[in-house]
């Protein structure tokens, strides 16, 4: 059986709540479903905003390799006439070589919604459908709230669907459009659907109000669908869309069902990220599949397991969807992460035991790890002795100023010692953290020019009340990169800018080491 994938992301989407894409951004996201080998791209709703005709009026489809560019719209309305109804008309002047009819198949909103006849609403998606499949489109029929429909009427809901199957639709998508159905309903629907269209595609779109979006998909393609719609990440209206990406991994890695190359498959973490940088969205960590912690493993148990063989705690191989497996170091691992973290790190581990000791000791203290390795390999590093410091600390001081009416200034004061020699310097800064980063690359800068190439990228704080209620304890993440590679480092303390200050030390001195290795 062959499957065909339908993505969405760039038409249903955009429904979600914050999302807003430019053309030239949608053109990116186009780009890169094509390289995944997604069949059909839905890109918008040319007639319905300026937005998504400039994108369809500027994309250049013969660009894409495999897909298909699709230009979405709805049945003409009611008792009108098809040719005098631009949102149906302007498709027939865009390149796209498929046009998606959205339609009611559901009594409820025939009546209520439109407020027109049962038949009324036959002879539009008739209508409709004919008039683009005469102008040449492929033409895809969206039948909307077709389970909710199926459920008070079979008869109408199969009727809209024939309407548009005789009319020259090509593929008949199902669409649980609240989203609310669950699997062995939907999934005897999409069965008894598939027996009354022998000759057609019938495909499905589904809604996660129910937590059931990927789920609906699949059951409808064991029953017998072999077109599926959704969008990268479930992005969409209120609980989102059926989950392309973790769609396409259970259809090829557990149903045997190839939907796409191997290769096209180790592209889908990174597919997924990108997609969620251009929307500015941060991604989930634990996306099924794909996300950061998709294959991270903390307990020693499992940790252990892993390294005997992979299939104890993984369900699938992570290079299989382009992810990497993880041993993030925390207050439950076992001495066996510490080896293998050490060796991610490239340490020699030596006693296990007394690193692990060190680690519970700050974890108790409210340090964590597992976005901070390079704080963790500076605590390995100098449980075993080896501690190279790229300067010792004096004093520093910090001054914020705010003059009534105008903006707060920072200065940043810091003695200490490098290379043999007492430096004393100050910088101003847009607040203490930057006034002090600022102070000490002036202080040790002309010791490691290595620093120059080092910017700090992410700066995070979380306040802790874990051990005394009455004095919260703060927690500082600082994130830095050199351009190529970015790490972690951690800071605690009741003072925010000591935390900062231990952060932002680890931070450049695991910069500056690493820069050295190398
Ligand atoms: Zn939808």
């Amino acid at each position: 059986m062959s499957l065909t994938l339908f993505d969405t992301t760039l038409r249903d989407g955009t429904q979600r709540e914050g999302v807003s894409l430019t053309a030239e951004d949608k053109a990116r996201i186009a780009r890169e479903l094509d390289s995944l080998g997604i069949d059909y791209i839905e890109a918008g709703f040319p007639a319905s905003n300026p937005k998504d005709l400039e994108f369809f009026e500027g994309f250049d489809d013969s660009s894409l390799h495999h897909a298909k560019l699709v230009a979405f719209t709805r049945a003409r309305r009611p008792k009108g006439r098809t040719e005098d109804d631009p949102a149906v008309t302007l498709l027939p002047s865009l390149s796209a070589p498929v046009a998606c009819i959205v339609a009611k198949s559901w009594k409820l909103h025939v009546e209520k919604v439109l407020r027109t006849t049962q038949e009324e609403n036959l002879e539009s998606v008739r209508d409709t459908v004919a008039y683009l499949a005469g102008a040449g489109k492929e033409v895809i029929f969206d039948a909307e709230h077709y389970f909710d429909g199926f459920r008070d009427d079979p008869g109408y809901s199969l009727a809209v669907l024939r309407a548009a199957a005789e009319a020259g639709a090509t593929t008949l998508v199902l669409c649980d459009t609240n989203g609310g159905t669950l699997p062995t309903e939907l999934k005897a629907i999409v069965a008894r659907t598939v027996r009354e269209f022998p000759d057609v595609e019938v495909g499905i779109h589904t809604h996660n109000d129910s937590g059931c979006g990927v789920a609906n998909a699949l059951v409808a393609v064991e029953a017998g669908a072999t077109h599926v719609q959704g969008t990268v990440n479930g992005i969409g209206e209120r609980c989102g869309n059926c989950d392309l990406v973790t769609t396409i991994a259970n259809l090829q890695l557990k149903m045997g069902l190839k939907v796409m190359d191997d290769e096209e498959l180790r592209r889908l973490t990174e597919v997924s990220n990108y997609v969620s940088e251009l929307m500015n969205l941060t991604p989930d960590t634990h996306r099924p599949f794909v996300g950061r912690s998709a294959f991270a493993h903390k307990g020693g148990l499992h940790v252990d397991g892993i390294s005997k063989d992979p299939a104890t705690y993984e369900h699938v191989a992570p290079e299989a969807v382009g992810n990497v497996r993880r041993t993030p170091v925390g207050e439950l691992s076992g001495k066996n992460s510490i080896r293998t973290k050490a060796e991610e790190l490239g340490i020699e581990a030596g006693d296990a035991t007394q690193i692990l000791g060190a680690i519970k000791q700050r974890e108790y203290e409210g340090y964590h790890y597992e976005a901070a390795d390079a704080s963790l390999a500076l605590l390995i590093g100098r449980t075993m002795g080896e501690d190279s410091p790229l300067f010792e600390l004096e004093t520093f001081r910090i001054i914020s100023e705010k003059r009534a009416g105008g903006e707060t200034t920072t200065e940043a004061t810091i003695k200490l010692s490098v290379g043999g020699q007492r430096v004393i310097s100050t910088a101003e800064g847009n607040g203490p953290v930057n006034a002090l980063d600022q102070a000490l690359r002036k202080a040790i800068g002309p010791h490691y020019p290595e620093l120059k190439e080092i910017q700090l990228s992410n700066y995070k704080v979380r306040i802790l009340d874990e051990h005394r209620a009455t004095a919260a304890t703060t927690r500082v993440l600082i994130d830095s990169t050199d351009g190529k590679h970015m790490w972690g480092a951690v800071g605690v303390s009741e003072n925010i800018i000591e935390a900062s200050w231990q952060a932002l030390v680890d931070g450049l001195e695991y910069g500056v080491s690493g820069t050295k290795k190398e």
